[in-house]
């Protein structure tokens, strides 16, 4: 095949839906069950609640051209009332908020949807899925790829070109190159963080959005935790009602356990947005931090002017490998707007490299 590309998520998705444009025969390989990496939403009947990336902005050009190529609806996200702010120890108060600029963009029917239709776009069997991918290694014929799968199973496929589509922080520690990587761009790998790889997502069902009632937006800053930020997570049609927020960094309150965790979200969910709060009818985390395929090590790792460095702009290998993901791209870094500039690039690049050109 011409390109194998290693990871399913925005970004791989992204540049083999333009290979695949192209003309050229790709196979994305991914190791988890299902495709979207960072973009997970849970659909339940007319539910649809991400648990990991929720916006993009009006100010990202690529994410939002292929929102609307796909034909993707998108809605702006529920900002109208008062934001509640929690002090450490002296309690809650209501504050005005100005609406933010640029504005927060959610899509209908949850982020997911990007990485689905484009996933939907490519030939059957296209994706492998719940295949790790192991070694590359590079001759002048072209590539080999090796993985495993669920089972443990080696295979290799050899391809012309390789596209990297997943965190640097794995691709350095869970990846042999053959030839090795020089020292220099091996260290930049090994400190580029990955975007929230550290996040714990919480999110509470509610029958209603009472907090709009009472007027307030859903929006919360807290010092005292365990969230340390809320959001109105409402479907665009109004049918779910949601909030959600991020747990705070602190092992304090990770390492509570789920039920103790789930105490404490419910009693400061009351202390903000009132009794009815503490009671949802469903609740929801997710810790993307445990997750071995977005997160190598359980570290905070904060210099994020890390994102975006050159050298990943740079393809290797005599140009048979080339670089994507949100954490390669210099704009919109660590965003979905960074995965699909990546992937276009990475993408770009392939086919300079196939046709001879200058990648
Ligand atoms: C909780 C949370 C909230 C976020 N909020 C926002 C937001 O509001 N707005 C925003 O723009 N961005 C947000 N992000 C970031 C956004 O999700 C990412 O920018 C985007 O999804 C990155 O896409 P990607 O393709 O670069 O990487 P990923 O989504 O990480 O995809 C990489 C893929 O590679 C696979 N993989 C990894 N290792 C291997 C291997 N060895 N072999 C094969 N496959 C492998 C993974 O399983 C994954 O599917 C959030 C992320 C999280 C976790």
């Amino acid at each position: 095949m011409d390109v194998v590309i290693v990871g399913a998520g925005l970004a791989g998705l992204t540049a083999a839906d333009a290979l695949h444009a192209a003309g050229r025969t790709v196979t994305v390989v991914e190791a988890r069950p299902s495709v979207g990496g960072r973009m997970k939403t849970l659909v339940d009947g007319a539910q649809a609640l991400d648990l990991g990336a929720t916006w993009h902005w009006a100010d990202q050009p690529a994410v939002r051209a292929l929102a609307a190529e796909l034909g993707i609806e998108t809605f702006v996200q529920y900002r109208a009332g008062q934001a509640v702010i929690e002090g450490r120890d002296d309690g809650t108060r209501r504050v005005d908020v100005p609406e933010p600029v640029p504005a927060e963009l959610r899509v209908v029917g949850g982020v997911q949807q990007l990485v689905h239709r484009l996933a939907a776009r490519l030939p059957d069997g296209a994706v492998v899925l719940e295949h790790d991918v192991t070694d590359l290694s590079a001759g002048s014929a072209g590539v080999t790829v090796s993985m495993v799968d669920a089972a443990d199973r080696e295979r290799q496929v050899s391809c012309e070109c390789v596209v990297v589509a997943i965190p640097p922080r794995l691709a350095w520690a869970g990846i042999t190159f053959s030839p090795a990587l020089p020292p220099a761009l091996a260290d930049v790998m090994q400190a580029t963080p990955t975007w929230m790889a550290n996040a714990v997502k919480c999110i509470a069902v509610y029958e209603s959005p009472f907090w709009r009632d009472a007027g307030l937006s859903g929006l919360a800053f807290s010092q005292a935790g365990p969230l340390f930020e809320v959001h109105d997570g409402c479907s665009a049609d109004g049918s779910t009602a949601a909030l959600w927020g991020f747990l705070s960094p602190s092992h304090d309150v990770r390492d509570l356990g789920v039920d103790r965790r789930r105490e404490l979200v419910f009693e400061q969910l009351g202390r903000l947005f009132g009794p009815a709060a503490a009671d949802p009818v469903q609740y929801l985390e997710r810790d993307w931090s445990d997750d071995p395929y977005t997160n190598d090590a359980v570290v905070w790792l904060g210099d994020l002017s890390a994102l975006g460095h050159p050298a990943f702009s740079e393809p290797r290998f005599d140009g048979r490998l080339v670089w994507a993901g949100a954490e390669t791209s210099a704009a919109g870094a660590g965003h979905m707007e960074g995965a699909v500039r990546s992937g276009q690039r990475a993408a770009a690049q392939v086919l300079a490299r196939l046709t001879g050109g200058t990648p």
